[in-house]
């Protein structure tokens, strides 16, 4: 953590009665502003990492667009002043009402995952008289035997199989055009040569199924799904890697564009998470600490099995040993991860997690329990600014 940083996080806890979200946006735009793209590369932040409007407002200054998977994204990012021809729709639970919705608003391009939605755009868009593009959603078999948030190589509601799009005859519809394919079922990957590996097969997928159904392929959409470090022993991956490796794909495969849609490597490394140390104890002769609050405010510890980066923040001593982190909640759960910490941590310290940036607070599960709602706070122009205070449940218990 920079030093700059851990001084307004130390101040804030003084300030601030409880556990927050810290974002450092002055170092997610400068790395916003190195995330150089090639001719044909068009990048896209998936909101769902982080849809805080001050986030947004980051991300419009750049060339960089948005992947909008709800109503509520919609709006959101609407309100933050960008123009709709900057944003697209991804899910597989769009309604007719939905569509209307978006070509309303004058959204043009609409990923597409199944053979209702055809339909429905088919019809909504000949309502409004427009012509909106459209990416079919490809969900592929794989030889790999990893696990992912994404479904991997399970069956998902995401997009349909190749053979499941070759029922189709595209040329009864004629109010929107297809220009290309989306294929994302791979998550948080750190190796380039995976990467790759995945890129072109969705690139030679996508190619077999544009010839099927008869479409020019000019755009493939590989969605998002590049990791960032969680393990100290893991190298970060480097954006110009990723950069060539698609160019070369864009190369290979003759198309015009390819499209990637970023929500954790843009967004992830900038967050910071902090909760107080409101106990500890050992049970059984295992050190436990238990904190203000936990998977209420950040699940993914949960939901990946995977423990966030963590520090104390205040000044111990050097010699460290190994604790289990809980949060407030009712259930054995509610876990943070197993951690070296300093052997002299105090009932009053704080632990920051790093790499909270995305799939944080609006991901986790803040109403069980009743706990107050955690403070966003962000830094930019060397300024903090609170977004969010803490929200007590009163404010939202009926
Ligand atoms: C979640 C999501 C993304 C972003 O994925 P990251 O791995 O966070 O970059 C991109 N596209 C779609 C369709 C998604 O659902």
């Amino acid at each position: 953590m920079k030093e700059r940083i851990a001084k307004e996080i130390k101040k804030l806890t003084s300030e601030i009665p409880g556990a927050f979200f810290f974002y450092d946006l002055d170092s997610f735009e400068e790395q916003l502003s190195q995330m150089r793209a090639f001719d044909g590369l068009k990048l896209w932040y998936a909101t769902k990492a982080n849809p805080l409007s001050s986030v947004i407002k980051s991300v419009s200054k750049f060339p960089i667009n948005f992947d909008c998977a709800s109503h509520g994204e919609v709006n959101q990012v609407l309100s933050q002043r960008v123009h709709s021809s900057r944003l697209l729709t991804t899910g597989p639970a769009k309604s007719k009402k939905f569509f209307r919705i978006c070509l309303k608003q004058g959204i043009n391009t609409f990923i597409i995952e199944s053979i209702n939605q055809l339909h429905w755009l088919e019809e909504v868009a000949s309502e409004f008289n427009v012509r909106p593009e459209v990416l079919i959603r490809m969900q592929l078999e794989w030889d790999m035997e990893l696990d992912n948030v994404l479904g991997g190589n399970k069956l998902t509601p995401f997009g349909l199989t190749l053979s499941d799009w070759k029922k189709v005859d595209l040329k009864i519809f004629s109010h929107f055009d297809v220009i290309g394919v989306h294929s994302f079922q791979w998550g948080n990957i750190l190796d380039i040569n995976l990467l790759q590996t995945i890129w072109n097969y969705c690139a030679q997928k996508a190619q077999e199924l544009a010839q099927l159904l008869d479409f020019e392929l000019k755009v493939l959409d590989v969605g998002g799904g590049l990791g960032i470090v969680y393990h100290p022993e893991q190298r970060p991956l480097e954006w110009t890697q990723v950069a060539s490796s698609l160019e070369k794909i864009k190369e290979s495969y003759k198309l015009n564009e390819i499209w990637m849609e970023l929500g954790r490597y843009m967004i992830g490394p900038y967050g910071h998470y902090v909760s107080q140390i409101y106990d500890i104890k050992e049970v059984a002769g295992e050190k436990l600490v238990i904190l203000d609050s936990g998977i209420n405010h950040l699940i993914r510890p949960l939901l990946a099995e995977e423990s966030f980066p963590m520090q104390v923040l205040e000044e111990r001593s050097q010699e460290t040993s190994s604790f289990t982190l809980h949060g407030p909640l009712c259930t054995s759960l509610d876990k943070l991860g197993q951690c070296e910490l300093p052997q002299d941590i105090q009932v009053g310290d704080h632990i920051v997690f790093h790499q909270c940036g995305a799939y944080g607070f609006t991901e986790s599960m803040p109403f069980f329990l009743c706990h107050e709602l955690p403070a966003e706070i962000v830094y930019k122009n060397q300024k903090t600014e609170i977004v969010r205070q803490i929200e007590q449940p009163t404010m939202w218990l009926r």
